[in-house]
């Protein structure tokens, strides 16, 4: 065999070097995204690295910070910073509900030395959204530094860093933006910079390190790239980008938010699930969470959903939540009409097997009604 026969181009294989202009490109795309000035990093893995690495830059032994926990992320939030040495003030609200602006106004009179505060927009893990918007007005007043895990949340809702005055608002593509799981992003003000230079702990030469971005990618004026870029993530990233560009924003978002009208209504007509989260206000765009009827356990309903169809959306909530909590995902390709009445036909099948009584011929007229 000659060599040129035996050297088959791949798709995913053989491609030129992602440019650093590209790369900066890219980021520029994203910043458009979130419609913020702010410098917006693309870091080089799942979106764990981001929110790890902007509380290891900015959070030590003399910051007190108030960790809002509205799902299993905040409680994560909450053991770093106390491993970076921060006093944190622990703010629960129960997973059926969200946190308000009244509750961090009360955190502040009651600890007025507090200097950061942590929170999660949306949790996918719990289907709550909490109020950003208003929340960030109480912690600018207060001049906290505000951070933001918008995972779950952009792409679905909107997420607007400058107009809120978050100062590290962390996103990821896997969830809404119906992107690549394996790079992520923060957005960084100016404030967020400052806190973190003067941070001895900050981490630097590392991989969680944000600073190492900064003097080296953005002050270099994004000229080289620090180390070879996960290549296909990026070009998967950009092309995300792209497709939520041409479809519209607000486009995808509204078919997020029907999604999760859809489901919640659909869940209600359909007998036996209720809604896990009591107001729909609260209700996240991204996934809907569904409580079990008494006596049936929520990861055996899913496990019996899926053996009907195992590309379902379907989850058990994690941990203790196993036994109550059902997850919907309709997020990205499956924030549709079809997924949802699909998971609504198979939920019903599940419960209807347990001997409960569903009617699914009105879940999915209410399905359709909420799309509307
Ligand atoms: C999904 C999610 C993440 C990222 O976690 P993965 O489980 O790796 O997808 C981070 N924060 C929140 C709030 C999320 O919902």
């Amino acid at each position: 065999m000659s060599e040129e026969s035996t050297a088959v181009t791949h798709p995913f294989l053989d491609l030129p070097p992602l440019s650093a202009a590209r790369f900066a490109s890219i980021e520029d795309r994203v910043a458009r995204l979130l419609d913020t000035r702010q410098d917006v990093v693309i870091m080089q893995g799942e979106a764990l690295l981001p929110l790890e690495g902007a509380i290891r830059g900015t959070a030590g032994p003399g910051t007190t910070a108030l960790n809002v926990i509205t799902g299993p992320y905040g409680q994560t939030f909450g053991d770093w910073l106390r491993d970076c040495g921060a006093t944190v003030i622990d703010l629960a609200v129960p997973f059926h509900t969200a946190v308000r602006a009244e509750q961090i106004r009360e955190a502040f009179a009651e600890h007025p030395g507090i200097d950061f505060v942590s929170l999660v927009h949306a949790e996918a893990a719990t289907g709550n959204t909490n109020p950003v918007a208003e929340i960030g007005e109480v912690v600018r007043e207060h001049g906290a530094l505000f951070y933001l895990d918008a995972v779950a949340s952009v792409g679905a809702e909107p997420v607007l860093p400058d107009a809120w005055g978050v100062d590290l608002c962390v996103i990821g593509a896997q969830k809404a933006m119906g992107g690549p799981a394996g790079v992520s992003a923060v957005s960084v003000s100016e404030r967020a910079w400052a806190r973190m230079a003067a941070n001895p702990k900050a981490p630097r030469r590392s991989y969680l390190s944000l600073l190492d971005w900064k003097e080296r990618w953005i002050d270099g004026g994004r000229a080289a790239l620090l180390h070879a870029p996960a290549q296909l993530e990026m070009l998967a990233l950009q092309a995300c980008v792209e497709r939520i560009e041409t479809a519209g924003l607000d486009a995808v978002m509204a078919r997020h938010a029907r999604a999760a009208a859809a489901t919640r209504a659909g869940a209600v007509a359909l007998g036996g699930l209720e809604p896990y989260v009591h107001e729909a206000q609260d209700a996240a765009p991204v996934a809907t969470t569904l409580r079990t009827p008494p006596g049936v356990v929520a990861a055996d309903l899913v496990s019996r959903s899926l053996e009907a169809d195992p590309a379902l959306p379907l989850a058990a909530g994690g941990g203790a939540l196993a036994q109550e909590m059902i997850r919907v995902n309709h997020y990205g390709a499956d924030a549709t009409p079809g997924a949802v009445r699909s998971c609504l036909a198979a939920l019903g099948g599940a419960l209807a097997g347990k001997g409960l009584v569903v009617d699914l011929g009105a879940a999915l007229g209410a399905v359709e009604d909420a799309w509307r």
